[in-house]
């Protein structure tokens, strides 16, 4: 099959598209024929190389795969058939552990990413466990049901769960454009809270609005601190939603008010944040780390698309081969949404 890979960590320019051997589907495992995959940062960590995630050498990156089922797995009972459509919850977890059977799978001690630990969906084919595949709900394309799994487990995990917005309550979305800032607007405004989001450049402000943002800042041009203290008469927001880390985590903290919850989930500016310790507990703070979502989460939010109460936002669509191109789009910054690849034919 073909399929986009690196041998060794670098730039962009380690990805190759080549031919490489088809994968085989395990007995537990469906065999799905790619039809779209959507890009995160994760991928370019990965190409470039982090010490947290060990992986094995040729590569194939990709968390996020809609496409058709190909084959289904020697001893695999359940309804799922080969050519039906269909999309990939990315978070991989045992099944039979403690946090697993208690619902908490993204906390499973051998939990793995699809595209991360194992071979993702910058390829032709890509087998995955069958308790992954879930049927592509008819109002998705499949460039929209690539575009949605992991960005919106985590933004509910982080929203809903975590966050635990409520009716009336103040939300500060920080990275209003990204995948996971996309989803997070929309989720709050959901949930009914009144939504503030921040983006970087100027002609992402009306995209952020039509999402359903009630006021959107423009953080390379404006002082977010302020801007939030005026818009809030001086209280603050309740919660923050964030994945930017190191660049913005001191204003994120000083734009909560009293009770304040900041859920992070990233650090695509950097890794280390230094807060003061008596502001934090002055103002009765609480911090939560999130890290992508749960399987009933994700059956949650796919009935939600499902109704089109969410909508997955595209940036852009580019062939598998172009994969390079698609992720300096990604460090651009750019991009409003999320960008595809897809391989072959994408009509559903
Ligand atoms: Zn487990």
């Amino acid at each position: 099959m073909r399929a986009v890979t690196f041998h060794e960590h670098g730039g962009t320019e380690k990805l190759i598209y080549e031919e490489v051997p088809s994968p085989q589907v395990g007995p537990e495992e469906i065999l799905i024929r790619v039809k779209a995959c959507a890009l995160n940062h994760l991928d370019i960590w990965l190409r470039q190389g982090i010490p947290s995630y060990k992986i094995a050498l040729p590569h194939i990156s990709g968390c996020d795969v809609s496409g058709v089922i190909e084959k289904v797995g020697a001893t695999y009972m359940g309804h799922l058939t080969p050519g039906q459509a269909v999309f990939v919850m990315p978070g991989l977890s045992c099944g039979n552990c403690d946090e697993c059977l208690a619902g908490k799978d993204n906390c499973c001690a051998s939990y793995q990413i699809l595209g991360a630990q194992r071979n993702g969906g910058y390829a032709e084919y890509v087998n995955v466990p069958a308790s992954n595949v879930f049927p592509l709900p008819a109002n998705l394309t499949f460039e929209q049901g690539a575009a949605f799994p992991l960005v919106s487990v985590t933004a509910w995990h982080m929203v809903k769960t975590l966050g635990d917005v409520q009716p009336g309550e103040t939300v500060l979305v920080m990275g209003g454009g990204s995948g996971i800032g996309c989803m997070a607007i929309q989720m709050a405004n959901l949930l009914r809270a009144r939504v503030i989001t921040t983006v970087g450049f100027a002609d992402k402000v009306e995209k952020a609005k039509k999402l359903g943002a009630d006021e959107v800042l423009n953080h390379s041009e404006e002082n977010i601190v302020e801007r939030i203290a005026a818009l809030t008469q001086g209280r603050g927001v309740n919660i923050v939603i964030e994945h930017i880390g190191q660049k913005v985590w001191e204003n994120c903290l000083r734009s909560l008010g009293r009770g304040g919850r900041l859920v992070t989930c990233g650090a695509t500016s950097g890794q280390i944040a230094s807060f003061d310790v008596r502001y934090l507990y002055s103002r009765q703070l609480t911090i939560f780390g999130s890290y992508m979502g749960t399987r009933d989460e994700f059956v949650e939010i796919a009935r939600l698309a499902e109704s089109n109460k969410l909508r997955c936002i595209i940036d852009s669509t580019y062939p598998l081969e172009d994969a390079r191109t698609a992720q300096e789009r990604m460090l651009d910054r750019k991009n409003f949404g999320k960008i595809v690849l897809t391989i072959g034919t994408s009509e559903t």
